[in-house]
């Protein structure tokens, strides 16, 4: 929409993207010393995961229930209806769901694992394979327990940190089609389709593309479910980059999204703007009885799952809050601005920024470290050390080892995630993350890499300990 010149308000809220709040409450932070973060990160053996939140400064390790409520959220706390069943609070989250998704029937659940738990357990079965637009770490593991193989499905590009494409996270419908022949549809329980593809980079999804993938799938008798977790931001993207949905509300795209799908599941945590919840949502009236009959084994009663009154009211504010086009401008906008500033500097990042986070390409930021030294990690924690900013490894030290050879895997992307927490930080903030990545980047031949010291036998990345080789001149 195109505001009068003489708007000088209008016209600095479109060109300079302020935050579309203001702050009533605050949380003290500082940067501390660094001779304090040396301490700090030496005690927690180079893992920024083994830090604590007091020694940090930024804290940019998670977006996931890292969001800052609203004051309306705040006031929807206090009227929580606590009632063990037949909640109103459920009542009102149900509806909230039902409009802005078009699903008619919600099992809420704790946050999407829980959901993942549900759904996994009642569709799959040993023998089953359910292609995905790459694997998530959650999700993949409730298929496996479940006897099933991911098989992933999204194009090529999205493994290519330098491939421009506007929506990475699509999927292949060639991979998807020649994987119905190889093992038929009667094994394919259902597809996941992820909006938008968090392990990609917060890579979105296209509106032709899951309408395409719907098609593919009902021809086949395949439904289709969503993991909803970033939908509102794959919303933005569509509008942003797909022609023909310029002038329509976010709200409007989210629905047709959810149009070409048979139920979505969701953690809370991300785009409802809450600190904890999730749900599932579907169309289906047996999967839905199916679903209520389990949800009270893990979870909770049908209208609370692990929730209480209180969460359900904020989940449902929340989701009304983030699917306002000026709330999600304004989030995916400050991700965008922090790519820029990295970008202006020179410092190397992957291409397209996603919708939650700026990864920093840790192969040509320490071009002189081999992978066996952990190039990643020892950014991750050189960072932390000059300026206190906390991010996570995604490289070798996530990606574990092949458990018949022994070997580490190899990923091709070896990065820093800089993940942007909803609604907590400012433009400034930024601007200290971007001063502290260039500056960085100036010293980088400082930086000598790592040895593991410690290494637990899963999930490493959580709990693993490093040392330094050598000593480090930051
Ligand atoms: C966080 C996340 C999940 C799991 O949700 P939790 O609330 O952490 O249990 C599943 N899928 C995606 C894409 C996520 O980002």
């Amino acid at each position: 929409m195109q505001s009068k010149e003489s708007d000088i308000g209008a016209v600095a809220w479109r060109e300079l993207n302020p935050e579309p709040y203001k702050f009533k409450a605050v949380e003290p932070i500082s940067p501390g010393t660094e001779e304090h973060r040396r301490r700090a990160i030496e005690e927690a053996g180079y893992n920024t995961f083994l830090l604590r939140s007091e020694d940090v400064f930024i804290d940019l390790l998670t977006d996931s229930g890292t969001t800052a409520m609203s004051d309306r959220q705040w006031a929807h706390m206090m009227r929580g209806d606590e009632a063990y069943a037949g909640s109103r609070s459920f009542s009102f989250m149900e509806r909230v769901i039902q409009e802005l998704f078009g699903f008619r029937h919600v099992i809420p659940t704790h946050q999407g694992r829980g959901a993942e738990n549900l759904l996994s357990t009642i569709l799959i079965r040993p023998g089953h394979y359910i292609p995905g637009n790459m694997y998530f770490t959650t999700t993949r593991v409730h298929q496996e327990r479940n006897g099933g193989t991911f098989v992933d499905v999204i194009i090529d590009e999205a493994h290519d940190p330098a491939a421009a494409h506007p929506f990475k996270g699509n999927v292949d419908l060639d991979k998807l089609e020649s994987l119905v022949r190889r093992v038929g549809a009667e094994n394919i329980p259902y597809m996941s389709l992820a909006v938008t593809v968090n392990m990609a980079g917060g890579q979105p999804v296209s509106m032709q593309n899951m309408r395409a993938v719907h098609e593919l799938c009902r021809s086949h008798g395949i439904p289709v479910f969503v993991d909803a977790a970033r939908c509102v931001e794959n919303a933005y993207f569509i509008q942003q980059r797909e022609p023909g949905y310029q002038d329509r509300p976010v709200r409007d795209i989210l629905r047709e999204m959810m149009s070409y799908a048979d139920g979505c599941w969701m953690s809370a945590k991300k785009d409802a703007l809450v600190n904890i919840g999730g749900f599932v949502a579907v169309n289906d009236d047996h999967l839905a009885q199916k679903l209520r009959e389990l949800v009270v084994v893990f979870e909770g009663m049908p209208t609370y799952g692990g929730m209480a009154g209180r969460d359900m009211e904020a989940l449902a504010r929340g989701l009304l809050e983030s699917t306002e086009d000026s709330y999600v401008r304004h989030r995916v906008g400050q991700v965008e601005y922090l790519g820029e500033l990295l970008r202006r500097r020179g410092v190397p990042i992957v291409e397209p920024v996603g919708g939650h986070a700026v990864y920093l390409d840790a192969k040509r930021f320490l071009p002189h470290l081999p992978q066996d030294v952990f190039p990643a990690q020892a950014l991750a924690a050189a960072l932390y050390i000059v300026s206190g900013v906390r991010s996570m490894e995604r490289g070798i030290v996530s990606a574990g080892r092949n458990p018949e050879t022994g070997e580490h895997h190899r990923p091709n992307l070896e990065l820093v995630r800089l993940t942007i927490p909803r609604r907590v930080y400012t433009s400034r903030h930024m601007q200290v993350v971007a001063e502290a990545a260039a500056r960085l980047y100036e010293a980088r031949d400082g930086i000598t890499g790592l040895e593991m010291v410690y290494e637990p036998p899963t999930l490493r990345f959580f709990t693993a300990r490093f040392r330094p080789l050598g000593r480090w001149r930051l």
